[in-house]
């Protein structure tokens, strides 16, 4: 088990061949080319998702990319069965067209998993058992109801069944809802985080950063609101690139705003230092430069803008302490809170989870022995038994 003194994952427990806490964008079938665009750097890459089930549109796509594209950064496939109006069970065979297609691509196998229900215990092993049988490439998709994580015993049970089978695994949460409690999710993506075998997180929100200062292997993140996400709770309801109005990702506040919200914004508040980005697309412009662009080249360049902030925060957040990288990410997740706030804009609950879900590591206190009363002075009818004083 490659687990250093703390418990934490060390470097080795975290690579997945040559994802090595890469930050993958993820984008449909459609959205390759300009994803791919904007995650041409180091630390980046892709998870692009199967669009209507077409899967060999999406192998020829990713082929194309690689080939004719020369995309060198790591890329994973997701079928995305678990979604949709006819989605499958855990316990769907797998597709070895979609498996060997991955393969002949020389691309890690993520598997094309179904659904993982509450208390499926059946579907979660026979993923597990059937991926390893797949061979050292493969990755275990787990998209499943976030009661896995969230309900302690559910948690022991799937970080052990993990740890057995010792197969990689990517998990894809379904959006928490109550009753499932969101920071007693999040501590179950920790506790699961922090076992002997790699995890790659793939749900599709500013997590993935969280997940990445905790020890996932890789991460995945979506790149704005300009399309849907798929959710194995929701159907799939993939919209045009660059339909509507994009948002942007506004660093400070570790959210995405639409345009227009940010441009009302920045009237209120135009001197609060949130809205010159140096970023190589922006390169120290305003914001407001990028709401003066015509359709559809800004929604291009937001997703350009967004992605590079993405992949910078990346960068500044992954290094080789966990419990650091851990800290660094709580007071962020705080000063954005904060900064949200300022400029009045709605709370992201996300933010407030994970600085709840992060506790401190336990400090051990110091145990002053009681000085010892002479024999003479006890009395024995009133000894408190050390028990019951606790
Ligand atoms: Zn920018």
């Amino acid at each position: 088990m490659a687990q250093g003194g703390d418990g934490q994952p060390t470097d080795s427990a975290r690579r997945v061949g040559e994802l090595d806490r890469h930050l993958l964008l993820r984008c449909r079938t459609g959205q390759v080319r300009q994803t791919a665009e904007a995650a041409n750097r180091a630390g980046g890459g892709l998870v692009v998702t199967v669009e209507r089930g077409d899967l060999t549109g999406c192998l020829d796509q990713v082929r194309h990319l690689r080939q004719a594209g020369h995309y060198r950064h790591p890329v994973l496939l997701d079928a995305a069965r678990y979604a949709g109006d006819d989605r499958r069970s855990a316990a769907a065979s797998f597709d070895e067209r979609w498996i060997e297609g991955q393969r002949e691509l020389g691309l890690p196998v993520l598997t094309d998993s179904g659904y993982l229900a509450p208390h499926d215990t059946a579907g979660c092993l026979g993923i597990l058992e059937r991926a390893a049988r797949l061979g050292e490439d493969a990755i275990a998709l787990l998209p499943m109801h976030p009661y896995w994580l969230a309900d302690p015993h559910a948690r022991g049970n799937l970080v052990r069944y993990v740890e057995v089978v010792g197969v990689p695994v990517a998990v894809v949460l379904e959006r928490t809802v109550a009753p499932v409690d969101p920071v007693e999710t999040l501590r179950g993506l920790l506790r699961l985080l922090g076992c002997a075998v790699p995890v790659i997180v793939l749900s599709a929100d500013l997590s993935a950063l969280g997940a990445l200062s905790s020890g996932a292997a890789a991460a995945a993140v979506g790149t704005g609101a300009v399309w849907g996400d798929p959710d194995p709770g929701r159907p799939e309801r993939p919209r045009p690139w660059g339909a509507g109005q994009p948002s942007v990702l506004i660093r400070q506040c570790l959210s995405y705003q639409p345009l227009p919200r940010v441009e009302a914004a920045m009237r209120r508040h135009p001197d609060n230092g949130m809205w010159h980005c140096t970023c190589s697309t922006c390169a120290g412009r305003s914001l407001a430069w990028l709401i003066g662009q015509p359709d559809p080249a800004r929604a291009h360049l937001a997703l350009r803008h967004s992605a590079e902030i993405l992949l910078d925060l990346r960068t500044e957040l992954v290094g080789p302490s966990v419990h650091l990288s851990q800290r660094s990410w709580q007071a962020r997740c705080a000063t954005a809170a904060s900064r949200l706030r300022e400029v009045g804009w709605a709370r992201q609950p996300m933010l407030t989870h994970w600085q709840e879900a992060i506790t401190p590591p336990a400090i051990p206190r110091l145990t002053i022995p009681a000085p010892r009363r002479p024999l003479s002075r006890r009395r024995p009818s009133s000894a408190v038994p050390p028990q019951a004083a606790r």
